[in-house]
């Protein structure tokens, strides 16, 4: 054990990066069981060359954060979510279960056993969760594996807008789709990330941080952005796109309970592109940032503005501030969100 005094880092200037903590937590699975689960030092895994995951992609992750709150309690932010969208996600791909008292088992002894990695209360950084289950075991045919991973590791990382809550321009990418209609963008998976690749370079070079995929079908409707939900304002009602083929974000969940608090209406439903000229506030929604407020669409030629086209809108900015406070425990937990880590 490494004892409990805060390693020396510049919290406030940590990137979304990988800080070598003292443990990840590894469980595997063979002869159609889960074993007990060790914490390991060592942060390298060693796999047979022949596993599935590597060939064929089986393998499925989630994202948390954990936080110092303002009373000086460690707590995690709605895990018991991202153990229920793992379930669905394992179940998609042939992987064996997880239950989710297994789930929040490990996630409360991975970060309790990194304890002092979590940044001090006000310093606006988070403990990175990052769970992950791979299919391993040699097998060179296609089919599920015999034998799994389940690996959490957990990482540092700094305040995601450090120069402040600031817009940034988003453009649809239609020459690249992310998720086939029947497929697995609703799923936490690698593959995902693999399709999308190219259209987020594309918009990179272009000069567009984000990147906003239409439904793959009909390229009529708004899916989500490449790494994100996608949310809106219109009027007085908080509008998100209902799609197979989009990942339940449990940001976008949360944000829509605390709309609904903060007296705006909820819609979740298919929302066509000529809409985006009717919005009033967009924003990209996760786990990561949170919220990324966008000022700008573009599509083509077209530009669709939001507000002023430079200032956050005011009910996003709100529901940012909020979030955050339950997160660091700066007001009440009215919706009992908080896992806290003993
Ligand atoms: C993880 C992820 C999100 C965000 O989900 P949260 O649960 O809010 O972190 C959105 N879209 C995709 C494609 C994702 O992989």
């Amino acid at each position: 054990m490494s004892g409990k005094e805060k390693p020396n880092l510049k919290w406030e200037e940590l990137s979304f990066g990988y800080i070598k903590p003292d443990f990840n937590i590894r469980y595997h699975y063979a002869n159609g069981a889960w074993d007990e689960g060790k914490l390991v030092e060592d942060d390298i895994i060693n796999m047979h060359i022949a596993a599935p995951c590597l060939h064929y992609g089986q393998e499925v992750f989630e994202g948390m954060k954990a936080f110092e709150t303002k009373d000086k309690k460690i707590v995690v932010f709605r895990p018991d979510q991202n153990a229920k969208r793992m379930q669905l996600s394992c179940d998609r791909l042939y992987i064996p279960q997880i239950s989710e008292e297994m789930f929040l088992d490990a996630v409360q002894k991975v970060v309790r056993a990194n304890e002092r990695f979590v940044p001090p209360y006000g310093t606006g950084a988070s403990l990175y969760i990052r769970p992950l289950v791979i299919g391993t075991g040699a097998r060179i045919g296609v089919g599920p594996a015999d034998e799994y991973d389940f690996i959490i590791l957990v990482t540092p990382v700094g305040p995601y807008y450090k120069g402040g809550f600031k817009p940034v321009e988003a453009l649809i990418v239609e020459q690249f789709d992310r998720a086939a209609p029947q497929g697995i963008g609703n799923i936490k998976t690698g593959a995902n990330y693999a399709a999308g690749l190219a259209g987020d370079q594309f918009a990179k070079k272009k000069g567009f941080p984000v990147v906003l995929y239409l439904d793959s079908k009909e390229h009529k409707y708004i899916d989500e952005f490449g790494t994100s939900n996608f949310i809106s304002i219109k009027g007085d009602t908080y509008l998100t796109p209902q799609s197979d083929s989009i990942l339940a974000s449990i940001i976008n969940d949360s944000l829509g309970v605390l709309a609904v608090d903060m007296g705006l209406k909820l819609e979740r439903r298919p929302v066509p592109i000529t809409e985006l000229s009717e919005l009033d506030e967009v924003g990209a929604v996760g786990t990561a940032a949170v919220i990324t407020p966008v000022s700008k669409i573009h599509h083509g030629e077209k530009v669709y503005v939001f507000g002023d086209g430079e200032t956050p809108g005011q009910n996003i900015t709100k529901l940012y501030n909020k979030l955050l406070a339950v997160q660091y425990g700066e007001c009440e937990d009215a919706h009992n969100w908080l896992f806290e880590i003993k």
